[in-house]
C-alpha cells in the first residue's frame, strides 16, 4: 500500500469511542484499518497520537486566495483538509471581465480581502460558474474545494448596475434561475446569499444580494429544489432582533417549501436593539425541523473577535495624528510613540473618537475602517491563545497609567502586542450552549476573509484544545465528530469525515495533550505584499489529504492533492 499509519489510537469522527489501530491507504483511499501486516511505501509512526478524520470547514471565503495559496493558508495549519468557499453571496464567478475589479473591491469592503491582492493574485481565466469550477479544478490544491454559487455575483452578471439598486425583472429571474441549475449541474454544493446589513460595498450601499427581496431568493432555492440537490446558506439578518425574527419566518419558509438543507451563519448573540438570543435562534432550527424542513446553525467555537495591533490596524488609525504617525516604517513610529510630547497628542486626540453608544452593533470592517472609541473592559491584551487574558482597562488600573497610554507602553514593550476586541458571542457559555445543541455545525473560520481584522482559522485547535482538554465540556470522540461526520452529513460529501475503508483518505494525526493554536501573527505574504494575519498551530504531527502526506508537524511537503467536492449531479 502507499502509505500505512501504525499503532495509533483511530477516533473514526463517527462519535464512537476511540480504538488501537492501524490505518492503510492505497489509491488515495484508506483500504484496511486494524493491525495491518502487508507492507507500505511511506510508515508513519503515530504511537501516542490520535487519527482522525480531516476537519472540514464550512464556511470559508477562500475563493480568491485558491487561485494564489496552494497551501490552504490558515486553515491547512489546523487540521482542515477541506472547505466550502463562496459564502454568503460573495464569489469570483459567474463575473464578466470588466465587472472584475468592481468584484475585487466588494470583497475588499465587505472581507476586507484587499483588492491589490486580488487583482495582483487571480489570473482571471473564467466568464461563468463552470469555468470558474474547471479552473480550480486544474490548480494544485492542499485542500478540498467545494464552492457556492453566490448570489451577489450572479446578480450583477445578470443585471449589471441594476443589480445595486433594483428589484429583479421576470427576465432576470429566468436568466438566474438558469444559472443557478447550470452551476448546480456542473458541482456546486448549493447557492449562497446574504441579507446581513454588515455586507455593504464600497459606497457603503448594500451588497447586490440585499436588493433581493424572499420570493427572489425562494425562486433561486427552487431552481434547487427542482433538481433535488444543493445547499442554500445565507448570511442572516442581524441589524435587530425584530428584523432576525422576521428573517427566520422567510427562512422557514423556504426550507418547508424547498426541502432543501438550509444554513444561516452565524448564530450571534449581537444585535443593535431588541435582539433575539442564540436560544431563540436554535428553537427556530427546531421548530423548522419539526415542521418537516433540513435547517441547520453555524457556530463559533468562541467569540467573533476584531484583532489590532502595532503591526495590522489600531482602534485609532483614522484619527489624523495616528493616521501620520501609522504611516511611518515601524522603527519610526516606536520613536515617536516613545515621545512624550507625541504621547499626549495621540492620547488626548483619542477623546475626539465617536463614543460607543450602548447597542450599537459593529461588525469586524467597522471595527477596523469606521471605528468608534474602544471599550477598554471589552478590549483584551492577548497573552496566549486560552481565551484568558486581562482587559487593557484592567493592566491599566494595575500600572495607573491610562487605557491609551498603556496600549502604547504595551505595544512598545513588544512590538507583536495583539489587542482582541470580542463583537459577537461575547460569553463562553453562549457559545458552549450553540456548540451543544445537535443542528449546528462547529464551522465558521471565515478563512479567506477578513485577513488584517479577524483570525477564524483556529477554530478546530481551539476547540481540541480548549472546550475538550481545559474544559472538559466535550469527549475528544464528540468533538472530532463535530468537526468531520457533522460536517461531511450537512454539506451531503458522502465519502470523507469518516475513518471507514473505502473514504478518501484525508486524516489528521495529532498530540490531543499538545494540540493548541499558536498565537496569531501579521505577515506581509499577500499578493502584492498586503499584510495578514497568520495562526499556525501546535501538536500536528501529520495531515494526509487524498492520501497524500500534506504536512509533517506543521511543513508543508510541497504534494497537493486537493480536490473539487462537488454536489451529486457533478460526480
Ligand atoms: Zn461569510
Amino acid at each position: 500500500m502507499d502509505l500505512l499509519i501504525k499503532n495509533g489510537t483511530v477516533i473514526d469522527g463517527s462519535g464512537a469511542p476511540r480504538y488501537r489501530g492501524d490505518v492503510g491507504v492505497t489509491d488515495g483511499r484508506i483500504v484496511e484499518i486494524g493491525r495491518i501486516r502487508n507492507p507500505a511505501d511511506r510508515v508513519i509512526d503515530a504511537e501516542g497520537m490520535i487519527v482522525a478524520p480531516g476537519f472540514i470547514d464550512g464556511h470559508t471565503h477562500m475563493d480568491a486566495q485558491v487561485t494564489w495559496d496552494p497551501l490552504g493558508t490558515c486553515a491547512c495549519w489546523h487540521g482542515v483538509t477541506s472547505v466550502m468557499m463562496g459564502n454568503c453571496g460573495f464569489a469570483l464567478a459567474p463575473c464578466k471581465p470588466d465587472a472584475r475589479e468592481w468584484f475585487a473591491r466588494c470583497l475588499e469592503a465587505v472581507e476586507d480581502i484587499p483588492a491589490a491582492a486580488i487583482m495582483a493574485g487571480v489570473d482571471w481565466d473564467w466568464e461563468t460558474f463552470p469555468e470558474y469550477l474547471q479552473a480550480v479544478e486544474r490548480l494544485p490544491k492542499g485542500l478540498n474545494y467545494g464552492a457556492y454559487i453566490g448570489h451577489s455575483a450572479l446578480r450583477m452578471y445578470v443585471m449589471g448596475e441594476r443589480a445595486l439598486s433594483e428589484r429583479a425583472t421576470e427576465d432576470d429571474l429566468g436568466q438566474m434561475t438558469a444559472a443557478v441549475t447550470e452551476a448546480i449541474k456542473a458541482g456546486a454544493v448549493g447557492f449562497s446569499t446574504s441579507v446581513s446589513t454588515t455586507h455593504s460595498t464600497p459606497d457603503q450601499s448594500p451588497v447586490a444580494s440585499r436588493l433581493a427581496d424572499w420570493s427572489e431568493i425562494g425562486r433561486l432555492v427552487g431552481a434547487m429544489a427542482d433538481l433535488n440537490a444543493g445547499i442554500f446558506q445565507v448570511g442572516p439578518d442581524v441589524s435587530s432582533g425584530t428584523a432576525q425574527r422576521d428573517f427566520f419566518a422567510a427562512l422557514q419558509r423556504i426550507a418547508l417549501s424547498s426541502g432543501r438543507p438550509v444554513m444561516f451563519g452565524v448564530i450571534a448573540t449581537r444585535m443593535a436593539d431588541d435582539p433575539t438570543s442564540w436560544q431563540y435562534q436554535t428553537s427556530m432550527i427546531d421548530d423548522t425541523v419539526a415542521k418537516g424542513g433540513r435547517m441547520y446553525g453555524q457556530s463559533s467555537t468562541r467569540p467573533i473577535s476584531v484583532i489590532f495591533s502595532l503591526k495590522s490596524n489600531l482602534p485609532f488609525d483614522v484619527l489624523p495624528g495616528w493616521k501620520a504617525i501609522r504611516d511611518l516604517p515601524l522603527a519610526e513610529q516606536k520613536q515617536r510613540l516613545a515621545d512624550p510630547e507625541i504621547r499626549a497628542r495621540l492620547i488626548a486626540e483619542e477623546a475626539t473618537m465617536r463614543p460607543r453608544d450602548g447597542g450599537e452593533f459593529q461588525g469586524g470592517g467597522d471595527a477596523t475602517t469606521n471605528p468608534m472609541r474602544p471599550d477598554y473592559d471589552n478590549l483584551y491584551a492577548m497573552r496566549d491563545v486560552d481565551w484568558d487574558d486581562p482587559t487593557v482597562a484592567q493592566i491599566a488600573r494595575t500600572r495607573g497609567t491610562g487605557p491609551v497610554e498603556t496600549m502604547i507602553d504595551l505595544m512598545l514593550e513588544n512590538e507583536e502586542q495583539l489587542f482582541v476586541q470580542p463583537i459577537v458571542n461575547v460569553e463562553k457559555d453562549d457559545v458552549l450552549g450553540m456548540l451543544k445543541h445537535k443542528r449546528t455545525l462547529a464551522t465558521f473560520s471565515d478563512s479567506g476573509a477578513h485577513v488584517c481584522q479577524e483570525m477564524g482559522s483556529s477554530l478546530q485547535t481551539h476547540l481540541l484544545s480548549y472546550w475538550v482538554r481545559k474544559r472538559e465540556a466535550f469527549t475528544l470522540e464528540e468533538a472530532v465528530r463535530m468537526l468531520t461526520f457533522d460536517n461531511a452529513s450537512a454539506w451531503e460529501l458522502p465519502d470523507r469525515g469518516l475513518i471507514r475503508t473505502g473514504y478518501a483518505a484525508d486524516l489528521v494525526v495529532f498530540d490531543a495533550d499538545a494540540i493548541k493554536p499558536r498565537m496569531p501573527t501579521i505577515e506581509e505574504d499577500l499578493p502584492g505584499g498586503a499584510k495578514r494575519l497568520v495562526q499556525k498551530a501546535d501538536g500536528i504531527a501529520a495531515i494526509i489529504v487524498n492520501g497524500k502526506l500534506a504536512f509533517v508537524n506543521g511543513e508543508s511537503t510541497g504534494d497537493f492533492a486537493g480536490q473539487m467536492l462537488k454536489g451529486h449531479l457533478a460526480r
